[in-house]
């Protein structure tokens, strides 16, 4: 038995198409009608746009704990004297509930899949498969050296991916994360790229986030970041490079070469004085430049529609640039330039492809009149117009109502974290 949905409008198309999945699978997506098959559900989709569920291509889901703490004192106060001290202290099962209000406000607004670096990987896990979304999991690996500490880490890092990796029929898979190249020793780098070679998996890190880092590194080391990355071996297994603010020609075509793919965080980078990353010279190099909002809080949303929407502004503004990044490109880096490295067909949407999309409403004033939907999309749509969202043939939700997270029961549980952790 399968679902037919009937009058959905694609964000690429000015006629109305209906669109049939069975199980994980789209079987069927046509604009000359389809005819159900005997016990099919079907659905008016009263015209609403479709379009392939967004990615969030770098995150920190669990730190919405620390969404509106200490927002406005400089970087290292903020860490040593706020996060720092509470992170020490987590329980797993904070790391739950916190991921799992992190993974509603995201399905809330449309995403589909989130590649999340934390600690207490398993409990990400537990809630990434319970919400029905993808996930790309990786514990976040801090060791100067390869001592005892070292061995733990990538231990650690490991037994992670042994659990996760393509776990709930492959919606969830797993990375490793050395976390930068200044919290990772170089030995420590070798042994997560052998263990990337080894298991299979990509490796998703930080890269050149702030000019103090990268000028920093170079002082110290007479390399720059990204050379370095490619002599250590870090670039020949596939990489998930966050940020990537502070990079220059030389580092470009050296992260174009190796098919790195880059999460772009625009909202972060700001928020943080980190600085703008040259995402249109990236593109321009045939890097696939995908969105992500980094952890809550530095950003302190997890709404990937902003996220797209602040991507393309800062870029034209970067550049003195009225038409690049374009409607349809902003939307391929929030939506589909992270799907390969998630296992999904690159376009999404297609017949024998997975079943995930997400539907949003048209009604608005903020989006009316109708021009063109891939337009009104990118530049006008707010997050909480999405009303439905679709993974693996399942409803995360139906008509803006949440199927798979009871959001007050975790709304609840972070409240009663905040107050125990705050005083
Ligand atoms: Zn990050």
């Amino acid at each position: 038995m399968g679902t037919v949905l009937k009058d959905v409008q694609p964000i690429g198309g000015d006629a109305p198409v209906e669109i049939r999945f069975e199980g994980a699978r789209f079987t069927a997506i046509s604009g000359e009608g389809i005819s159900p098959h005997p016990g099919d559900d079907l659905i008016d989709g009263g015209g609403k746009l479709v379009a392939p569920g967004f990615i969030n291509a770098h995150t920190h889901l669990a730190m919405v704990l620390f969404r509106g703490l200490a927002d406005d004192v400089p970087l290292r106060v903020w860490l040593e004297e706020h996060v720092w001290p509470i992170e020490a202290k987590l329980r797993p099962e904070d790391v739950y509930w916190c991921t799992l209000l992190a993974l509603a406000e995201g399905i809330r607004g449309g995403t589909i899949g989130f590649a999340d670096m934390y600690f207490h990987t398993d409990e990400v896990g537990r809630a990434v498969e319970e919400s029905g979304a993808r996930g790309l999991l990786s514990y976040g690996i801090i060791a100067p050296e390869m001592d005892e500490k070292g061995r733990s880490e990538i231990e650690a890092a490991s037994r992670s991916i042994g659990r996760w990796s393509g776990v709930a029929d492959g919606r969830i898979r797993a990375a490793i994360s050395p976390h930068t190249i200044y919290t990772c020793g170089e030995d420590v780098w070798r042994a997560a790229i052998e263990t990337a070679e080894e298991l299979g998996v990509p490796i998703h890190t930080h890269v050149a986030e702030t000019r103090h880092e990268v000028v920093e590194w170079l002082e110290k080391t007479g390399e720059g970041t990204v050379p370095y990355l490619e002599r250590i071996g870090a670039l020949s297994v596939p990489m998930l490079a966050a940020h990537c603010v502070h990079v220059d020609g030389t580092d470009i075509g050296i992260l174009a070469n190796h098919g790195v793919t880059v999460a772009h965080c625009p909202k972060s980078n700001a928020k943080l004085g980190s600085g703008i990353a040259p995402v249109n010279a990236m593109r321009d190099a045939g890097i696939p430049v995908a969105i992500g909002t980094d952890g809550a809080a530095s950003n302190n949303r997890l709404d990937m529609v902003e996220e797209m929407r602040t991507a393309w502004m800062v870029q034209r503004a970067l550049y003195e640039e009225p038409m690049k990044p374009s409607a349809a490109d902003a939307f391929d880096m929030a939506a589909r330039a992270a799907r390969p490295i998630f296992g999904l067909e690159p376009e999404g949407l297609v017949e024998g492809g997975s079943a995930d999309l997400i539907l949003i409403d048209r009604e608005p004033l903020h989006v009316s009149p109708r021009h063109d939907p891939l337009a009104t999309l990118a530049f006008a749509s707010d997050a909480l117009d999405v009303t439905d969202v679709l993974v693996d043939g399942r409803w995360l939700m139906r008509s803006g109502e949440l199927r798979t997270i009871d959001a007050e029961r975790v709304r609840f549980e972070v409240e009663g974290l905040r107050r125990r952790y705050n005083n």
